[in-house]
């Protein structure tokens, strides 16, 4: 997604993409360059903290864009030092908070301490009202405090005991990154939800980073992904590793695949752009319809309408062209504004659409807005005919595992059945790719009720990590209520 083009936007979020940088001289000016690649996972706000030799560390973040925080040399020359941790933080209105742009810093005992974090801890809240409790004073409203708060109470010697500690009483989705005077540390959690991949640098060093489409930006080589409940310790001898979580079925989450990866990044070491095409021709193999042309909804829609329409042997057209220098001015999240926004950021390509019968491929219908705003607007162009094709299942419930969606009841798919979702957007067919559709789309076998091999928790409701905090939020304060972001 265009981080400035949030008008219109229809989709599920992204909450947050981490870099770490170990082991070069240009530490900052690498995770400045990484969190570029990886600004489709959030545009509110970026985060460098670095190390510099004898344990100095520096800090710079700031509201916005990647570009606008840390173009200007004079930022990355005030981070000195061979290691850096940065991030990317998505969040929701009113959360954007300096206190809550990551990375986090503290110090300890031990020296400084930094920490940025990609994902939603489940059980945050109740941790937090347990920390409160023990005299913790919390600066920000993000869950990803309650990791420092562990450390800082932990009993345990050594920063990554700590931490391992701390890990052990968080529930929830999570890939991070931190940096100490010694060691940058990576973890995932038990179930590896959240990415989060090893790369080398040329010169030795080392990168762990959410996706891989930030190692290429900075020269380095894709190594493996940080393994579900791992934990990676990188300092100047190497790359250590910790597997302190008893091995379980790992559920990665599936919608990196449709939606939220780069489609030049590997996930799972699978090239996304041909794991899109693939879920395209298995949507085309399951509802294909008579048509005249495939037409993506742009961007995101582009790979899977490749792969349907070769698929069923049809014609791929541009018929809808997306303008991409759309402002900011639009960002406000009203429907009224997002209807405008539709029209700023999609326009019909009318000498492709004319007298055609249309397949539009998109990636998913959250609330319904810009799908309907779309099949109207390609109607309104001449096709004849329009019916969507969308390369997920239908989002039928929220996710509490760090990506934003709406509410439950404001999706869509939750209220109503494929052929009333057909007439809401005005489309003279819906179909969804089928849940194992989607696994089969991923070279796996259809989806095994008893150990799924993905989070799959937005299409099935079948939640894998507890949602503690949801069941334990009568005594919530308001404070606290937004502080699942990272
Ligand atoms: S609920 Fe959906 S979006 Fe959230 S982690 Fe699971 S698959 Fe991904």
């Amino acid at each position: 997604m265009d981080p400035r083009l949030e008008t219109d936007d229809d989709h599920p979020h992204e909450e947050c993409g981490v870099v770490g940088i170990w082991g070069s001289a240009d530490a900052s000016a690498l995770a400045a360059l990484a969190l570029h690649a990886l600004q489709h996972r959030g545009q509110e706000a970026a985060g460098i903290v670095s190390l510099e030799a004898g344990g100095a560390f520096h800090s710079h973040k700031g509201r916005g864009l990647v570009g606008d925080n840390f173009s200007d040399a004079r930022v990355i020359a005030g981070l000195p030092g061979r290691a850096a941790v940065g991030h990317n933080r998505y969040a929701t209105t009113g959360e954007t908070a300096l206190r809550n742009v990551q990375p986090l810093y503290a110090d300890f005992e031990f020296g400084g301490f930094a920490v940025a974090h990609n994902g939603n801890l489940t059980n945050a809240h109740t941790l937090k009202r347990a920390l409160v409790r023990r005299g913790c004073l919390f600066q920000s409203t993000t869950d990803s405090e309650v990791f420092i708060h562990l450390i800082a109470i932990s009993l345990y010697a050594n920063v990554k005991d700590r931490l391992i500690d701390a890990l052990k009483q968080v529930q929830g989705a999570y890939s991070l990154v931190a940096l100490h005077d010694g060691a940058l540390i990576g973890a995932r959690d038990p179930l590896g939800v959240r990415p989060l991949v090893i790369g080398k640098l040329p010169t030795g060093g080392f990168v762990l980073t959410s996706e891989t489409c930030a190692l290429d930006i900075v020269g380095a080589e894709f190594v493996r992904d940080v393994e579900p409940g791992e934990i990676v310790v990188i300092d100047d001898s190497g790359l250590t590793s910790q597997r302190p979580f008893a091995p379980q079925q790992s559920r990665f989450c599936i919608f990196e695949y449709i939606y939220f990866a780069r489609p030049d990044s590997l996930v799972e070491g699978t090239p996304v752009y041909e794991t899109r095409k693939r879920i395209g021709a298995e949507l085309a193999r399951e509802s294909g319809i008579a048509a005249d042309i495939v037409v993506p909804v742009p961007d995101s829609g582009v790979p899977a309408a490749m792969g349907y329409a070769q698929e069923a042997a049809l014609p791929f057209e541009l018929g809808i062209i997306r303008n991409h220098y759309v402002g900011r001015t639009f960002i406000e999240p009203t429907d009224q504004i997002r209807n405008l926004g539709v029209k700023l950021k999609h326009s019909a390509n009318r000498a492709v659409l004319e007298g055609k019968r249309v397949v539009l491929v998109d990636d998913s219908i959250v609330r319904g807005t810009t799908s309907r705003k779309i099949v109207e607007m390609v109607r309104a162009a001449g096709a004849t005919e329009v019916h969507m094709r969308i390369s997920s299942p239908p989002t039928t419930h929220s996710c509490f595992y760090g990506i934003d969606t709406p509410e439950r009841a404001k999706l869509l798919a939750a209220k109503h059945d494929v052929e009333e979702m057909a007439r809401i957007i005005g489309a003279d067919s819906l179909a969804f790719i089928s849940l194992d559709g989607l696994y089969r789309a991923l070279g796996r076998p259809a989806r095994d009720a008893a150990q799924p091999a993905y989070c799959d928790a937005c299409f099935t409701g079948d939640y894998a990590i507890p949602l503690t905090d949801q069941q334990d939020n009568a005594e919530r304060p308001i404070s606290l209520l937004k502080a699942a972001n990272g």
